[in-house]
């Protein structure tokens, strides 16, 4: 049973992709989706989510680490619609048709190749809290429960308060527990009614769990970090040969080179394209 709190995170993905705001909010559902359930990760070290669909967002993509560090973006942060008539954004209509992809990888970072562990699902709904969880049943057996909910305004970081709750069974889990877990949820006010700026994590599991006592048995920071950096993108250049980077040299002067899931921007300037050549 896991919460989040992910406001900062997803005011900063907002900030580098500059999404609309219906793009914003499934950006945002899909990160704080992906942070919980990357921190179950036991025998792999990453997990990634992606969803592919026929909608105007064309797809999403969220990676997180199980000690709490998330990146995303969406192919299209333009993605944007009319609210749905309940007044609140259309993540549904963005999306549309697809397929949900969750991936599991391993030892990148130590240079082993441990073949990553890929399930699937087609989206069944669109609103994201309920593709987790019918991921998490269909493809993994885990009956679960997910509420995501990213609230925002009109201005700057743009985001007000955003967060998650996923629940999972373990086998052998007590019936009656589940039922009432399960009723709870059902009857619970949508997340960004009762999401604000004041908000912790463990106001998220009351409101979950309702009636149920818990303990809180782990708690760490959550941040927006990439794994890119201005050396990776001086090693992608030189990978593509020498001849390459002297026709860049000649007719550029420079490589600018941007990160696909932070926006960040690496500016190679002659001086360094010049050293390439030299070493
Ligand atoms: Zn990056």
């Amino acid at each position: 049973m896991l919460s989040a709190i992910t406001t900062d995170i997803v005011a900063e993905a907002i900030r580098r992709h500059q999404t609309a705001p219906t793009a914003s909010a499934a950006l945002g559902r899909v990160m704080t989706g992906t942070l919980l359930m990357a921190a179950t990760l036991k025998d792999f070290d990453r997990l990634s989510t992606r969803i592919e669909c026929t909608g105007p967002i064309g797809a999403i993509i969220a990676e997180a680490t199980k000690d709490g560090a998330v990146r995303g973006y969406v192919k299209n942060p333009d993605a944007e619609l009319p609210p749905s008539e309940d007044g609140k954004f259309d993540v549904r209509g963005i999306i549309g048709e697809g397929m949900f992809y969750v991936i599991r990888e391993s030892g990148f970072d130590i240079g082993l190749h441990i073949d990553p562990y890929v399930g699937s699902v087609p989206i069944v709904s669109g609103e994201i809290a309920e593709d987790f969880a019918y991921y998490l049943a269909k493809s993994e057996q885990i009956p679960s429960a997910v509420m995501l909910g990213v609230l925002l305004n009109n201005s700057e970081p743009f985001v007000a308060a955003s967060g998650g709750v996923m629940i999972q069974m373990m086998p052998g889990a007590n019936e009656h527990l589940i039922t009432m877990i399960e009723d709870t949820i059902a009857h619970a006010p949508h997340l960004t009614t009762v999401i604000n700026e004041k908000t912790r994590p463990e106001d998220l599991l009351k409101l979950a769990l309702g009636e149920i006592d818990f303990e809180i048995l782990d708690e760490r920071d959550v941040s927006f970090e990439c794994t890119c950096s201005l050396d990776k993108a001086v090693a992608m250049v030189e990978a593509l040969g020498r001849d390459e980077v002297a026709s860049m040299l000649a007719e550029q002067g420079e490589a600018v080179m941007n990160c696909g899931f932070c926006n960040e921007v690496y500016s190679l300037d002659a001086a360094v394209l010049s050293g390439l050549l030299k070493g």
